[in-house]
C-alpha cells in the first residue's frame, strides 16, 4: 500500500478553511488555537510512517486521554471497573447529565465525560500519583519523555469546568464516587490538557494496532483481550452521539477530543492522527472526519 502517495492526494484534496466548524470556545484557552491548523500522521506496524503539515505541533488532546486514563484503569482494576461505569453508546452529547438521572449514577460509557470521571476517581484510589504516573505511561507508549501537562489549559478548564462539577457532583450524591471532588476534577483536568501532537498520539495509539505491544521495543503491554475491549468501545462510543456516523464513514476505531486531534487505529495494520481545530456541532474534527473517511476509501480497506 502506498501510503505516501494517498496522504498526498488527501493533503492536495483538503485544506481548512474558516467556515469547517468553531474551535471549542467553552475552554477559553482552547478558543486562542489557530483554526486553520491542519496535520496527519500515519504509523505502519512495520515501523514506516507518512505525514504532512502540522504533524509535529503539539495540540491539547483532551477527551482523547480518556483511552489512556481506562487502559490504566482497567490493567489495575479488571473487572471491577465494569461495575461503576457501562459500554453502551450514549447518544447524547459529551457532557450530558440526564441519563446518569435515570441511571443511577452510572455513566453510559468511559468515553464520556461522567465515565471518564469515574474512571479518574478509580485511579485516585489506587495511584499514589496519578497525575506523574498517567504522563510516565503515556510517555513509555510514545517512546517520548517530551510529553507535559499544558497547566493554562488546565486552569482554563478548572475555572469553567461548571458541567463536569455539576456531573461529578451528582455522581457523588448517588453513591459512584469515592475521593473528594476537587481532587477527582483537578486530575480529570490535567488529564484532558496533555498536550501532544500527531506523531506522538499515533504511534502512542499503536498499542491498540499492534495487539496491545509496544510499537518499537514490542513489549507486551496489555494483553489481546484489552485491546479487544478498548477498541469495541472506542467503536461504539469514541465519538460521543457521533459514533455511529464516525463508524459508518470511516469504519475504524478511533477517539476524538475538543481540542480538534481524532485518533484511529485499523489492528494490525496502522494507526493514523489527525489534528484540525475546527469542531461540527457535536464536537468531533468535522475536517479530521473528512480525511479519515477519505483514507479508508482510498486505501479500500476497513475493519469491515
Ligand atoms: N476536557 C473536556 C471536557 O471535559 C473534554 C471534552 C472532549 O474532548 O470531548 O469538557
Amino acid at each position: 500500500m502506498d501510503y505516501q502517495a494517498i496522504l498526498n492526494v488527501i493533503e492536495k484534496e483538503f485544506s481548512p478553511t474558516e467556515d469547517m466548524g468553531n474551535v471549542a470556545a467553552y475552554i477559553p484557552e482552547l478558543s486562542k488555537v489557530n483554526p486553520l491548523k491542519f496535520g496527519v500522521y500515519l504509523f505502519c506496524q512495520d515501523g514506516s510512517s507518512f505525514e504532512f503539515g502540522d504533524s509535529q505541533e503539539k495540540f491539547s488532546i483532551q477527551s482523547v486521554s480518556k483511552v489512556f486514563t481506562l487502559t490504566i484503569a482497567k490493567e489495575l482494576l479488571g473487572k471491577d471497573l465494569w461495575k461503576r461505569v457501562n459500554v453502551e453508546p450514549s447518544g447524547t452529547p459529551f457532557n450530558s447529565l440526564t441519563e446518569l438521572e435515570r441511571e443511577s449514577g452510572i455513566p453510559r460509557n468511559p468515553f464520556i465525560n461522567a465515565g471518564s470521571i469515574v474512571v479518574a476517581d478509580a485511579l485516585l484510589s489506587v495511584l499514589d500519583n496519578p497525575k506523574r504516573d498517567l504522563l510516565k505511561f503515556v510517555r513509555k507508549l510514545c517512546g517520548d519523555d517530551d510529553i507535559h501537562y499544558d497547566e493554562a489549559v488546565a486552569r482554563s478548564e478548572k475555572k469553567n469546568g461548571y458541567r463536569n462539577k455539576a456531573l461529578v457532583n451528582y455522581m457523588k450524591a448517588l453513591g459512584n464516587i469515592d475521593n473528594d471532588t476537587d481532587e477527582i476534577l483537578d486530575f480529570y483536568f490535567y488529564q484532558c490538557s496533555i498536550a501532544m501532537n500527531c506523531d506522538q498520539l499515533s504511534k502512542a495509539f499503536m498499542l491498540y494496532a499492534n495487539e496491545g505491544k509496544h510499537f518499537q521495543t514490542q513489549e507486551k503491554v496489555i494483553d489481546r483481550q484489552s485491546v479487544k475491549r478498548i477498541n469495541s468501545i472506542m467503536q461504539t462510543c469514541g465519538f460521543y452521539d457521533e459514533a455511529g456516523e464516525f463508524s459508518f464513514r470511516v469504519g475504524l476505531p478511533g477517539k476524538s477530543g475538543v481540542g480538534g486531534g481524532i485518533v484511529a487505529v485499523h489492528p494490525e495494520k496502522y494507526s493514523v492522527a489527525v489534528w484540525s481545530p475546527m469542531l461540527n456541532e457535536k464536537g468531533n474534527s468535522a475536517l479530521g472526519m473528512k480525511v479519515l473517511e477519505r483514507l479508508t476509501t482510498l486505501t479500500g480497506f476497513s475493519i469491515f
